[in-house]
């Protein structure tokens, strides 16, 4: 009985050295605005702001844009300012 449990432990144990999610190597995000100086965003320009919205037309969260927290919300204002203007649709399909 306890040699079972042991056994799946142990199997356990080198299943979580193969992957583990919690453990999982990720690099860490660069945010983009943050590491270009010259990318101004602008609520006129549908083409870039089509980088931070999925093809729903959501906006992507900052785990998928890798914003920072300051330029996330820049993104969502220009974003919204941009569906204000019918520049980005609210919702696609
Ligand atoms: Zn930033």
């Amino acid at each position: 009985m306890s040699d079972k449990k042991q056994n799946n432990r142990k199997n356990r144990n080198n299943m979580d050295d193969d992957f583990n999610p919690k453990f999982r190597k990720v690099r860490k995000k660069v945010c983009p605005l943050c590491s270009n100086k010259d990318l101004v965003l602008d609520f006129k320009n549908a083409e870039q702001l089509k980088k931070f919205v999925s093809d729903k037309g959501k906006i992507l969260p900052r785990r998928a844009t890798g914003a920072c927290a300051k330029h996330q919300r820049d993104i969502t204002l220009a974003v919204k300012r941009a569906r204000h203007i019918a520049v980005l649709p609210f919702i696609q399909n």
